[in-house]
């Protein structure tokens, strides 16, 4: 395909340029027989900036990127006043670009609470953890409609946000925004603003307007849902969230459609020191909504919500929350019943918590039960009974009933609680989905994708497992996109090339996910044979498996202290994390007890019923499919997702954590570095300026920007291989938007673009 390439740090560069300065940059470009390509080094070698520099010198102008490297830091904390103007609000104008440089200047600007910065169209997010004054609607509208490139603004999320959706609106192409970042680097926060632009830039009639409030409801309603307070986030993500906005034709938002990944709902039953269970159940005690229900205690009694010892967290208000909770519901359109019938089994999980076993003859019974936890759940005491201490199976067609143990019964009774609350979260977004379903005539969509970042705790089980390995899957999507598709382009089309070392992760991905032989397929195997099975023979099978795997380590044997025991290790592309095999098998098949199914069909609760149609007794003869495993369908969503990632386009924010402690104006350099190395922002930075970041099929350029020539727009036949004249045409147009009336200029730059596309043959 024939391409036309322009970087946008050439033009960046340029506003600040007098016209002849401009002359004697621009003829500096190549031009391959294919490509129409403006280098950003003819402008960026450091004797002409040199030279560019000492002209405008003292005119008041500021040639960004001409920043002298590490020294300007030093000089800063001198107290030089010049200095400040150094760092770049694109680290391709960078003058130097090595790790160091990326490090110092993201640094600098956030010593200015300049959280924001781009590599070309990427945007890196630093977490201010504080609240700055830079969303609100004036700012809105300093950033609409204006070029990312704009070097009179600073770098901003909305900009990003803005070209997606210009892309979208004017182009007809679907976005994706990638949002990046370990936990409680500010994915959902950014995801949030730039939902928040789009809604304060598109339409704003009555009827727009319902589903933009819908919409934005959706996100308090979730997160009460999917987030909890972590020892990394006090609003920590717990699941994945993929939300695609649709739009009319006319670019106003109609609806939209959320998909949402692997909850982590053991937290429902078992919280680390210092955590909590989901917010959700914290809010309805604070708002008094639970003592209505039958809750008459204070969170720290109940048994599953008070394992962290933390259930309260600073600065966050839980009874105001359910308020925008139970509001955000009504919006969104759930009826009052929903909510009652939805409320009524949140509470029930938190007294499900207290009920207790103790032996009888063979099997177990139970002890302790609250009745107002009978009456929330809507059944009897005999049918809590019999489904919590009992379990059938189906052996050749019929029913065969065995006891339990009261320590299985117990075990029922987390897995009934993690259950029901993970199908409950799934009911809620199936719900809120058929709530802010757009009508069919809605095409577009911009997608936001926030998912929980990279993480590591003391101690890492199959939920961390799953996370970690989503993270690795958007960096890998990341690597091909950015990084390796970039160069694999430049060397096809035979443009001069250096290439760029960067770490691929895909290795991490196929140990992972590869079959027959990766970690899930060998979980899959060891969970599903015959057979006494357990969490340590699946150990066994890794560490023979991937022993000498250079991002696999296991114990090599009794004196090896170097793996914790019943462990394994992940040199993952963000760090290693220690996996402890308990429980993984477990959650890998994920079965519940049939009779725990049937007591929730059973249920006179019609969202719990709802809940669980499996419940239904006349569905279970026959021979029973067994369900996929949890780590298959996981890696199976992650592939579906990346797939679909894959037809939009991408923007990406890359979000950097500063500090552990959550603390503002605080950075951390060892944290940073970390980031900035695994997040690949200097190779990034390197594939960026060596190459062309604006790029557009001939074709579709000329499509676009045709009607801008009389030439073209009126009668005209021909073919765009066949036309060169009006190409100067878009050029104006585009430094119309970049430059600004300044004519000998724009003149300038026409010429000389003007020369280029006529030798294009
Ligand atoms: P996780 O992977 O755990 O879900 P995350 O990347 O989604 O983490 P956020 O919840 O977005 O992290 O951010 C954590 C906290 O940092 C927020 O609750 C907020 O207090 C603060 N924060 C993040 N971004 C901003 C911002 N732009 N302005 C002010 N505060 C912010
Ligand atoms: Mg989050």
């Amino acid at each position: 395909s024939s391409r036309l390439f322009l970087d946008p740090a050439l033009l960046q560069a340029q506003v600040s340029i007098p016209p002849t300065t401009v002359a004697t940059a621009v003829t500096d470009q190549r031009v391959s027989h294919k490509f129409c390509i403006v280098t950003t080094q003819s402008i960026m070698a450091p004797s002409k900036l040199k030279r560019a520099n000492s002209q405008i010198r003292g005119s008041g102008h500021s040639l960004q990127g001409s920043r002298p490297g590490r020294e300007s830091v030093h000089q800063r904390r001198r107290g030089s006043f010049h200095a400040k103007q150094q760092a770049v609000y694109d680290l391709i104008l960078l003058q130097n670009v090595d790790e160091q440089a990326v490090i110092d200047n993201i640094k600098e600007l956030y010593d200015d609470d300049i959280i924001y910065s781009y590599i070309g169209n990427v945007v890196i997010a630093v977490n201010p953890f504080k609240s700055l004054n830079i969303y609100d609607d004036k700012t809105i509208e300093e950033y609409r409609g204006r070029s990312a490139f704009d070097p009179k603004l600073k770098p901003h999320i909305f900009s990003l946000a803005d070209n997606a959706f210009n892309d979208m609106k004017y182009r007809g192409r679907d976005q994706v925004v990638i949002i990046s970042g370990e936990s409680g680097a500010g994915k959902t926060e950014s995801s949030k603003k730039i939902m928040q632009y789009i809604a304060a830039v598109s339409g704003s009639s009555d009827k727009v307007n319902a589903v933009k409030n819908k919409l934005l409801n959706t996100n308090p309603v979730l997160e009460a849902f999917g987030n909890a307070k972590t020892n990394r986030n006090d609003n920590s993500s717990r699941f994945g969230k993929y939300m695609d906005i649709q739009f009319s034709f006319s670019g106003d938002p109609s609806g939209g459609v959320i998909t949402t990944y692997l909850l982590e709902k053991a937290r429902v039953v078992r919280q680390g020191e210092g955590e909590r269970n989901f917010h959700i159940f914290y809010q309805l005690l604070a708002s008094g909504k639970g003592k209505q229900l039958g809750l008459t205690g204070a969170a720290n009694s109940y048994r599953y919500l008070n394992q962290g010892q933390s259930t309260s967290v600073s600065g966050m208000n839980d009874a105001n929350w359910f308020k925008e909770v139970d509001q955000g519901f009504d919006f969104i359109g759930f009826s009052a019943d929903e909510k009652e019938s939805l409320f009524a089994a949140v509470a029930a999980i938190i007294l499900l918590g207290e009920a207790e076993f103790g032996a009888q003859g063979q099997g177990a019974k139970v002890t302790k039960v609250d009745p107002a936890l009978l009456k929330l759940l809507g059944c009897t005491d005999d049918q809590f009974n019999r489904a919590l201490t009992h379990n059938t199976v189906i052996v050749n067609n019929q029913q065969v009933v065995s006891d339990l143990s009261p320590t299985q019964a117990g075990d029922a009774r987390d897995a009934m609680a993690k259950a029901l609350y993970d199908r409950l979260f799934k009911w809620v977004y199936e719900r809120i989905n058929k709530a802010i379903a757009a009508p069919q005539n809605a095409i577009k969509a911009v997608i936001g994708l926030d998912i929980y970042g990279f993480e590591i705790f003391k101690s890492n089980s199959f939920e961390q497992f799953c996370i970690n390995y989503c993270n690795e899957k958007l960096q890998q999507l990341f690597i091909e996109l950015v990084i390796k598709t970039e160069q694999d382009e430049y060397l096809a089309e035979g443009i001069e090339w250096t290439p760029i070392d960067y770490f691929n992760n895909k290795i991490i991905c196929d140990l992972i996910e590869g079959r027959p032989k990766g970690i899930v397929a060998l979980l899959d195997e060891e969970s599903i044979r015959p057979g006494d099975k357990s969490d340590d023979v699946w150990l066994e099978k890794l560490s023979s498996a991937f022993g000498a795997h250079e991002h696999f380590k296991a114990r090599t044997g009794p004196g090896d202290k170097s793996v914790p025991e019943r462990s394994f290790m992940l040199v993952h592309y963000a760090g290693t994390v220690s996996y402890t095999v308990t429980g993984f098998l477990e959650k890998n098949t994920d079965t519940l007890f049939k009779d725990i199914s049937r007591l929730m069909f059973e249920s006179t609760n019609p969202v719990i019923k709802a809940c669980f149609p499996e419940g239904d007794e006349k569905t279970w003869a026959g021979a029973s499919k067994r369900p996929p495993t949890a780590g298959k369908s996981f890696v199976d969503s992650m592939k579906k997702m990346i797939e679909l990632l894959n037809t939009k386009i991408p923007s990406y924010v890359r979000c950097i954590k500063p500090n552990h402690q959550k603390a503002p104006k605080m950075m951390d350099d060892e944290l940073l570095k970390h980031q900035v190395q695994y997040l690949g922002l200097t190779e990034n930075v390197r594939v960026r300026r060596a190459g062309f970041c604006f790029r557009e099929a001939k074709e579709a350029f000329f499509t676009r920007y045709k009607l801008l020539s009389d030439a073209t727009y009126t009668g005209w036949k021909g073919s765009v291989d066949d036309v060169h004249a009006p190409w100067v045409h878009h050029w104006f147009q585009i430094l119309d938007r970049v430059v600004g009336p300044s004519t000998s200029l724009r003149a300038a730059m026409a010429k000389t673009m003007l020369d280029q596309s006529i030798s294009m043959p």
